[in-house]
């Protein structure tokens, strides 16, 4: 059954009780500057977060900026990002990233949605991603976690990222778009999982998911009401 639409103000809520639950959430891809973590975030795509932050200091070092990476072949790229998978359309994407950088944007990454999508590899998730947490500019990255978690809660519809993206940044102040995608990303992967583990989850009398589900035999809602009944 799909969840009904909550309120803005419920929304707001969820959001704080989330917030609560996974203090200082935040991208964990490492990164020193917006260049870093455009690179990193085209990495991510079918790949852990880990693992990227293992192959980029080398990387780095190699290609410091968009100059350096624009010079290189994306036979010299591969080799340093074999291991994020899918390298070879990984390293042809970086070095077109780098060269459109470099020729159109005086080697800077642009503060702005409608430019970063048009940079090879770059969708409308990497691009909030870097606006969000590099560069100072809302943006609210919606991936499958954010999907997941927002439908089962109800404070979105749909399997759009971008009709999710525009519904959850309808309902929040933009200086809490980035926040409000770390925290739902983060919670997908700790507590909202595939399998949700509804017991620790801090938004759980709100969550349309859980509280439209039959609960299995001596579940912990029956142990809690026994609880509450003594
Ligand atoms: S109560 Fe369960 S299904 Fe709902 S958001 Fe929390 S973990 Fe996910």
């Amino acid at each position: 059954m799909q969840a009904p639409p909550q309120p803005a103000a419920a929304i707001v809520r969820i959001l704080d009780a989330l917030s609560a639950q996974h203090p200082g959430a935040t991208t964990e891809l490492q990164y020193r500057n917006a260049f870093e973590l455009l690179v990193a975030t085209i990495l991510s795509a079918q790949c852990t977060d880990v693992r990227v932050n293992m192959v980029t200091p080398g990387l780095f070092e190699r290609y410091s900026d968009p100059p350096s990476l624009a010079r290189a072949t994306p036979e010299e790229v591969e080799p340093l990002i074999r291991s994020t998978g899918f390298f070879r359309s990984k390293a042809r994407a970086l070095v077109g990233m780098a060269r459109a950088l470099t020729d159109e944007h005086a080697g800077r990454v642009p503060a702005c949605l409608e430019q970063l999508v048009v940079l090879p590899g770059v969708g409308r998730k990497t691009a909030n991603v870097v606006l969000g947490h590099a560069l100072g500019v809302p943006g609210l990255p919606v991936d499958r976690h954010v999907l997941r978690v927002t439908n089962r809660l109800g404070i979105a519809r749909g399997d759009d990222p971008v009709a999710v993206e525009r519904q959850l940044c309808g309902a929040l102040p933009a200086d809490r778009w980035t926040s409000a995608s770390d925290t739902l990303i983060l919670h997908g992967r700790r507590i909202c999982k595939p399998r949700p583990l509804c017991d620790r989850c801090a938004a759980r009398a709100d969550c349309h998911y859980r509280n439209t589900r039959p609960e299995p035999p001596g579940g912990s809602r029956a142990t809690a009401r026994r609880r509450t009944a003594r």
